[in-house]
C-alpha cells in the first residue's frame, strides 16, 4: 500500500467524501476509516491490498472505506442494508466500476450468494450485537487461506462487559468456527472500544 510521510493514501478519483489530496493521492483518514486506523497502528505495515484481490465488504455504509479499498483491489462486493447510506454507495459505484453494491442483510448471506464468487478478504464492519455470528455466516465466501478482518464494536456487542472480555469472547467464537485469530489490535485513539481481529481461514 502507498504511504506518504507516514500517511496512508490511495490512488483513485478523488472527491468521494471531501477527502484531502496529497501529491495526487487520496488521503485515507484513520479517524474516518477503521481499515486506515488498523493499517496506521500496525507498526510493521503488513496489511496489504493488492490488484488481484477480491473483497467482500459487509457494512459498506456510504462507501467511504469501500472507495479506498476499491482503489487498490480488483473488485469489492459491498453489502449494506440501510437505504440512506445505500444512495451514497450507489454514487461511489457509479464512479468506480469495480464496486458492486448489494442491498441486503449481511446476516442472510443466502440472499446475495448468487451474486458472489470466492473472495480473498472478508471485511466486516456492521457494528451489531451479532457481529461475530454474521462474520461466521459469511465464511462460505472466503477462500481457503483467505483473510477475515472483523472490526468489533465491543459496546454494541455488550455494553456491560469489559471491552477486552468481549474481544476475547469473539476470538474464541471465531477459533471455534475454524479460523486462526492472528492478531487483535485496538483502534484507539482513532476509534474507541473497537478491536480489529485479523483471522485466517485454515486450508482444508
Ligand atoms: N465500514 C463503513 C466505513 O468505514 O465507511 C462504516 C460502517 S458503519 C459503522 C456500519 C454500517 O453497517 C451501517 O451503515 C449499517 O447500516 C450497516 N449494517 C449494520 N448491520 C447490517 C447488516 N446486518 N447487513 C448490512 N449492513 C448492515
Amino acid at each position: 500500500m502507498i504511504w506518504i510521510d507516514g500517511t496512508l493514501v490511495s490512488k483513485g478519483e478523488s472527491g468521494v467524501y471531501g477527502e484531502r489530496v496529497v501529491q495526487g493521492y487520496r488521503v485515507w483518514d484513520p479517524y474516518r476509516s477503521k481499515y486506515a486506523a488498523l493499517a496506521t497502528k500496525r507498526k510493521q505495515r503488513d496489511l496489504d491490498l493488492t490488484p488481484d484481490m477480491k473483497v467482500l465488504y459487509l457494512g459498506a455504509a456510504n462507501g467511504t472505506t469501500v472507495s479506498h479499498v476499491a482503489d487498490y483491489v480488483e473488485v469489492v462486493y459491498a453489502v449494506e442494508f440501510a437505504p440512506h447510506p445505500m444512495q451514497d454507495l450507489l454514487m461511489v459505484a457509479r464512479r468506480r466500476k469495480n464496486v458492486i453494491p448489494i442491498m441486503a442483510d449481511a446476516g442472510r448471506p443466502e440472499q446475495y450468494a448468487p451474486l458472489l464468487e470466492q473472495v480473498d478478504l472478508l471485511y466486516q464492519d456492521v457494528a451489531q450485537p451479532t457481529q461475530v455470528a454474521i462474520a461466521i455466516a459469511n465464511l462460505i465466501f472466503l477462500r481457503p487461506d483467505g483473510q477475515l478482518i472483523l472490526m468489533l464494536k465491543t459496546r454494541s456487542v455488550d455494553v456491560s462487559k469489559d471491552p477486552k472480555e468481549v474481544a476475547t469472547g469473539a476470538a474464541e467464537e471465531l477459533t471455534a468456527a475454524g479460523l486462526v485469530v492472528e492478531s487483535v489490535d485496538w483502534l484507539a485513539p482513532y476509534h474507541l472500544d473497537h478491536a480489529a481481529l485479523v483471522c485466517r481461514k485454515v486450508q482444508k
